[in-house]
């Protein structure tokens, strides 16, 4: 069979590895970590950092198309890498979304709104001029992840302190929506331009991280269709060759207004590796592999249950496994762990989707996997 390189070894590259795997691709990856939840599955490994001249031309000899599961790539890497092999997504791309004032400005010049926001790069960008922003939110513009690199502020002398905080590195400063809902589309979009999206997901946190993923959102059948056309817009844009997800929020005054995106394919979207007919993961591939765009068809309701590390931890601090014989012996339940050695607070180390016939089933049945492994309730 034909090699598929990928850069980065998490849990994303993982299941891409599976889906390539089940189609009869070998995938290559190049890690600076040996044996993580992708290494370990992968048909090879190279153990090299991600600008490693060495490493990425070898990783190009061996295979037919290069992608990544890790948001923060080099972009420089992906841009040497694709004077010798395809690559996608694009340094261009990868490179847009990890600047969230870049970003921004790509999302709006497309014609779609983002949260209403000001550019911080030095402490005199912070005067009177900003005050309509707040209540606010200061994230750093570059890196940040699973809300890490946020401060909530209320006044400027606030804004000055986070900017402060934050090492004074590249800053935004966000207007702080009143969220009636959180929601994400997935979109995969071919060299030819061809777009599949998947169904509309809602999206519920726990203290910034994912917690559950709804799917399909319950929301109107023409927000849904908004939702999509959109994310379609915005990777025509970018002339985005690969899987996509967009972040939405739904707010009072202004409707749909896209939050961020993510180059790669998205823990919302793993639900449809149970519930569609073809997953985010099987479309990566296909893209890479340059065969035609997937069925995304959902064919059950489905829930998605995060599983972090904070589980595997009882209250005296003691290290257990979690009770899975229990939540398997419910027929609507599927379990996916990432096999990571080690169980952190808040480190995702897998998640469960409950496929069921009814969105009504599928909730109850959430709940009771909750309750089993003692997963809290989600703040939002
Ligand atoms: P991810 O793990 O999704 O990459 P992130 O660290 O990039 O997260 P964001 O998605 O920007 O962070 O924000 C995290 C969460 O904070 C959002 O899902 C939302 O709940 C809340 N949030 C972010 N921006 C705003 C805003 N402008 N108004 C209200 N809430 C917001
Ligand atoms: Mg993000
Ligand atoms: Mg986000």
């Amino acid at each position: 069979g034909q090699w598929l390189g990928l850069l980065g070894g998490g849990q994303l590259g993982r299941m891409f590895c599976m889906a390539a795997q089940s189609m009869g691709y070998r995938v290559l990856v190049l890690d600076p970590v040996a044996n993580g939840p992708a290494g370990s599955v992968a048909d090879d490994q190279i153990l090299a950092d991600y600008m490693d001249d060495q490493g990425l031309a070898r990783l190009a000899q061996r295979c037919v198309g290069v992608t990544t599961e890790f948001e923060n790539v080099p972009a420089l890497a992906l841009d040497n890498l694709s004077k010798s092999i395809p690559v996608s997504p694009s340094a261009f791309s990868v490179g847009v979304a990890q600047n969230r004032l870049e970003e921004k400005a790509y999302i709006s010049a497309c014609g779609v709104p983002v949260a209403p926001h000001a550019a911080i790069r030095k402490s005199a960008d912070i005067d009177d001029s900003l005050a309509y922003l707040l209540p606010g939110i200061v994230k750093t513009a570059r890196l940040g992840y699973d809300g890490k690199g946020q401060v909530r502020v209320k006044t400027l002398d606030e804004v000055r302190k986070a900017f402060s905080d934050l090492n004074e590195v590249e800053c935004v400063l966000e207007k702080r929506l009143t969220l009636q809902k959180e929601m994400s589309v997935i979109v995969a979009r071919d060299h030819k331009g061809e777009c599949a999206t998947f169904p509309v997901a809602e999206n519920h946190h726990r203290k910034g991280i994912l917690a559950t993923t709804i799917v399909p959102a319950r929301i109107d059948d023409a927000m849904a269709a908004q939702a999509r056309a959109n994310a379609i817009s915005i990777a025509g844009a970018l002339d985005y060759v690969g899987v996509l997800c967009v972040e939405f929020f739904v707010v009072d005054e202004l409707g749909l207004v896209v939050n961020e995106i993510a180059p790669r394919p998205h823990n919302s979207g793993h639900y449809s590796i149970d519930a569609c007919v073809t997953c985010q993961f099987e479309q990566q591939a296909r893209i890479l592999a340059g065969l035609p765009l997937g069925d995304t068809r959902q064919h059950s309701p489905a829930v998605m249950v995060n599983l972090l590390g904070d589980l595997w931890y009882g209250e005296d601090g003691s290290e257990n496994e979690p009770a899975w014989e229990k939540v398997l012996a419910i027929p609507e339940v599927k379990l996916h762990l990432y096999g990571k050695e080690q169980a952190r607070v808040g480190r995702k180390m897998g998640h469960i989707t409950v496929i069921a016939e009814t969105m009504e089933r599928a909730l109850i049945v959430a709940q009771t996997v909750r309750d089993i492994l003692g997963i809290g309730d989600d703040d939002d």
